[in-house]
């Protein structure tokens, strides 16, 4: 018996979810449940994070998660609560499968079946943004080691157990050299781990183009958080409908599934929502808690009823449907088909023990990291980049300006007269032989700048780390 943790959510959400947990109890899903309240609720009786004290305990305790969707009220202030959920709790891999049902569900798309992998925990969505100057506001674009090695291992130990034959990983390392470089990186060193899985990797761009064109030509799908994002919800609405994929947060210790759409407020209450989504979701929680046998019941009889044609609205078509029903008459056709297996499309067969460990992280060996320059930014509301520099150059001290560049672009030395400039100016000082710079040396430049009457915003200090640069040269050094 696997204890876990319900929260039927808002607008659908108990539609959809007492429909989900009518099949698992018909189906002897060997769970039990402790309800939580989330949401819409408690975001207005004044928690801006929408979930309370007792809910965190339940979710903690359970370990597994059946969450139906919420609905988060407009305004500042509330804050999403789908991101709060997976990054306490490191739940760093968004795993959805994504395939059409041709031809009992439309699409354009008959041959589809991807799984796309998105890291969930990185990059801009770290949250960490400031306003810099009256014009600049920035957003930190976080990727790290340890977090590209769990997702990119997730995504090669998925595509083994579930028989997948590549991995493409999707970046955009031409213009990132260094975040998605490191993302790209890792997935190359991890790939050799996998001889017997193909792998390539997309410009994200041309990769999601493709995609949403040609989906039969991808098979699993690992990228980072925000292209993931995006990417998935192409992936999911090109296969039929929003309201049939479902989704699995996993992290270490917990694990969290729902549908990928929303609490639809504009249907809620009519009992015409489908369930499908969510349902699937918990058919992915069964194989992740061991129970294979309940799984494929349910799995193999809602494939049974999506082929006969018995559909709820949203996936309706006169002359491919055959009966179009509600919610809750969805539910009882899945539930009468229980322990029958799909004729024309093929049935699914899980095998026992599909858990896969991920190893833990382990710390390479220090790297020699030594300081070569800093990035000083200024915030000053001149626009003759000269003028700044003759300013600048007054603060050297061991270390010298050796460029000024606006948005990434160089501006001075020979910048170009048509480059826009805002009030952001990044200043980079270094020595001019280009050997190792004293750190003592930063302090002096930050108060020289001071006497100079100029506003630094923010420093950022250039390394190198084991004879490699680890920052960006100036768009046009
Ligand atoms: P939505 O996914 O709720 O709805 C988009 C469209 O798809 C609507 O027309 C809706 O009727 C339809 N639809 C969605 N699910 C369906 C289903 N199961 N069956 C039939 N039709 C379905 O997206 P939205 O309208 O942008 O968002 C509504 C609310 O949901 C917002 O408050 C948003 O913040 C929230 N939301 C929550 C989650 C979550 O909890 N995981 C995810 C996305 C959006």
């Amino acid at each position: 018996m696997t204890r876990i943790t319900v929260a039927k959510g808002d607008g659908i959400g108990p539609e959809i979810m007492d429909a989900t947990l009518a099949i698992l109890k018909a189906a002897d899903a060997n769970i039990e449940w402790d309800e939580i309240q989330i949401g819409k609720q408690v975001y207005l009786s004044g928690n801006s994070s929408g979930i309370g004290g007792e809910a965190w305990e339940a979710i903690r305790r359970n370990k597994v998660f059946l969450k139906a969707p919420i609905t988060t009220p407009q305004g500042q202030g509330y804050k999403s609560l789908n991101v709060t959920i997976r990054k306490s709790l490191g739940l760093f891999a968004n795993v959805r499968p994504c395939n059409s049902f041709h031809p009992f569900i439309h699409t354009k798309h008959p041959e589809m079946d991807v799984v796309v992998i998105r890291e969930n925990e990185e990059d801009l969505y770290a949250g960490i943004e400031h306003q810099q100057t009256e014009e600049v506001v920035q957003c930190l674009k976080l990727i790290t080691r340890p977090g590209c090695e769990k997702i990119v291992r997730y995504a090669f130990e998925y595509a083994r157990i579930y028989n997948r034959s590549k991995v493409s990983c999707f970046v955009k390392d031409n213009i990132m050299k260094h975040t998605d470089g490191l993302f790209h990186k890792v997935f190359k060193e991890i790939a050799t781990e996998y001889p017997d899985i193909e792998s390539d990797s997309w410009i994200v761009d041309i990769g999601a183009a493709r995609l949403a064109d040609q989906p039969e030509i991808f098979d699993v799908i690992v990228l980072p958080n925000l292209y993931g994002d995006i990417v998935s919800d192409i992936t999911a609405q090109i296969s039929g409908s929003v309201g049939l994929a479902g989704t699995a947060n996993i992290g270490i210790e917990s694990a969290m599934f729902e549908a990928i759409h929303g609490s639809a407020p504009d249907i809620a209450g009519q009992n015409i929502a489908n369930p499908s989504g969510l349902l699937r979701a918990a058919v992915m929680m069964l194989n992740h808690i061991g129970q294979q046998e309940v799984a494929e019941k349910i799995n193999n009889a809602w494939l049974s009823v999506i082929e006969k044609g018995i559909h709820t609205k949203d996936i309706f078509r006169e002359g491919v449907s055959s009966k179009l029903v509600s919610t809750s008459e969805f539910a009882e056709a899945v539930i009468e088909h229980l322990g029958h297996k799909p004729e024309n499309i093929e049935a699914v067969i899980y095998s026992k023990g599909v858990q896969f460990e991920i190893p833990k992280y382990r710390r390479k060996p220090s790297a020699k990291k030594v300081l070569k320059g800093v990035d000083v930014f200024v915030d000053w509301k001149g626009d003759e980049a000269n003028m700044l520099a003759g300013r600048l150059q007054k603060l050297n001290n061991g270390i010298q300006l050796s460029m000024i560049t606006n948005r990434g672009v160089k501006v001075w030395p020979n910048g170009f007269d048509e480059t826009f400039c805002t009030d952001h100016w990044r200043c980079r000082f270094e020595k001019l032989d280009g050997g190792e710079v004293d750190k003592k040396s930063i302090p002096h430049i930050l108060s020289n700048a001071i006497e100079e009457g100029l506003d630094i915003i923010k420093t950022e200090n250039l390394y190198e780390f084991n004879g490699e640069r680890g920052y960006s040269l100036g768009q046009g050094q």
